[in-house]
């Protein structure tokens, strides 16, 4: 039996075709309900428009001036990259080169290996480094916490913000957007529609 464009639902094992889904179409389990795929005609040059956009934004981010402090006539500067140097200067190495992974690098990275992976797609070349590049994007993006630190930045400027007068610079704005075009570059990285094309490249 050719098993080529089936995919077995992750939570319940049935198979499905979803070979024959067109452009902008989703489909779930029809038994237990479960994403399966979502089918898109452009997605490898969504994906490399997001990506692009994104490392551009966090190169911006990385920078300018992130937030500024006022209080009793002092000024403080911070910058991204600070925030894990600071750490560093605070005697916490660990912390310092665990937050800068998680907000800087290893995104970074993802993105790289995204944009790589996604024009190796889109010119329709066979790299011996597909599959591997491609695991490793799925790994990493579970150790990326983009969301989490902005949120995490948002919490705390409330409660800053009571104590002094907080300027957001120009690499806040740089890194709102950065996340958002992080989240679309992997919302448009659908996994299924992915290792389809890569086996049919490398078949
Ligand atoms: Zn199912």
């Amino acid at each position: 039996m050719n098993l080529e464009g089936f995919l077995a639902c992750p939570s319940c094992d049935v198979l499905f075709d979803i070979s024959t889904l067109e452009d902008g179409e989703s489909a779930h389990c029809s038994r237990c309900g479960h994403f399966l795929s979502t089918y898109r005609a452009d997605a490898t040059q969504r994906v490399i428009a997001y990506t692009s956009s994104a490392l551009m934004l966090l190169a911006l981010a990385c920078s300018y001036p992130f937030m500024s402090f006022k209080a009793s006539g002092l000024e403080s500067v911070m910058t991204l990259p600070q925030t894990a140097l600071n750490l560093w200067h605070y005697g916490m190495p660990g912390l310092a080169f665990l937050v800068a992974a998680f907000i800087i690098f290893i995104p970074a990275l993802v993105l790289v290996l995204m944009l790589a992976l996604n024009v190796a797609l889109l010119f329709e070349r066979d790299c011996d480094w597909l599959r591997p590049v491609g695991r490793l994007i799925y790994w990493l993006q579970n150790w990326s916490m983009v969301e989490v630190f902005f949120i995490g930045v948002l919490v705390s400027l409330v409660k800053i913000g009571h104590m002094a007068t907080v300027i957001m610079g120009l690499s806040f704005w740089a890194y709102a957007l950065f996340s958002l075009f992080f989240v679309l570059s992997l919302a448009g990285l659908d996994r299924a529609q992915y290792w389809q094309r890569i086996e049919a490249l490398q078949s």
